[in-house]
């Protein structure tokens, strides 16, 4: 057939970065690095407010949904359990009215200190993922490793996401001694 009239469909560039947006939402893994960004971005936020740049997401290990995301406010709060890890913990507490956080994954861009690390091992959670080691006051390795002394069942990963994590507490306390 000659001189069939097709119908001109015109998409709009936000129809087209909407579709581009689901598209990516739905393909997206969740897997370590996914979540670590999301703790990542926590981390950003602290560093905007002048806090030492740490932050945290805790995660249910069944249908991967964020339960708690927070950020280090030990300065604002003036508060020294205000870390990232007490917060996301007091907040999946409150959601869920239980202490307990079993069935998840706490993903923190530093290595929880040994106060945190103690509330990580109360609260049952599963599993623990950070970025880099804190020598200094690291509860999981770092300093000490609260899981041989408890016997605790606890999984640890690191390295996730370490280099650009490494690099905004490096430019941090770079710019403090400015
Ligand atoms: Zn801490």
């Amino acid at each position: 057939m000659i001189g069939r009239i097709v119908k001109k469909i015109t998409i709009s560039k936000e129809q087209i970065a909407y579709q581009h947006k689901r598209y990516y939402n739905k393909t997206m893994i969740k897997n370590d690095e996914y979540f670590m960004k999301e703790a990542f971005k926590e981390a950003k936020k602290a560093y905007k407010k002048g806090e030492v740049p740490i932050g945290c997401v805790l995660v249910n290990n069944e249908n991967k949904e964020i339960l708690a995301r927070a950020h280090n406010l030990r300065e604002e709060k003036h508060d020294i359990s205000a870390h990232a890890e007490i917060i996301a913990l007091k907040k999946a507490g409150q959601k869920s009215l239980n202490w307990r956080s079993e069935n998840t994954t706490l993903y923190v861009t530093v290595e929880p200190c040994v106060m945190c690390a103690g509330a990580i091992l109360q609260s049952r959670i599963s599993r623990i993922v950070f970025g880099i080691y804190e020598p200094a006051t690291g509860g999981f390795g770092g300093k000490i490793d609260l899981t041989k002394e408890f016997k605790s069942n606890l999984t640890i990963t690191s390295g996730i996401l370490k280099d650009k994590i490494q690099e905004l507490m490096k430019e941090f306390f770079e710019e403090r001694r400015q």
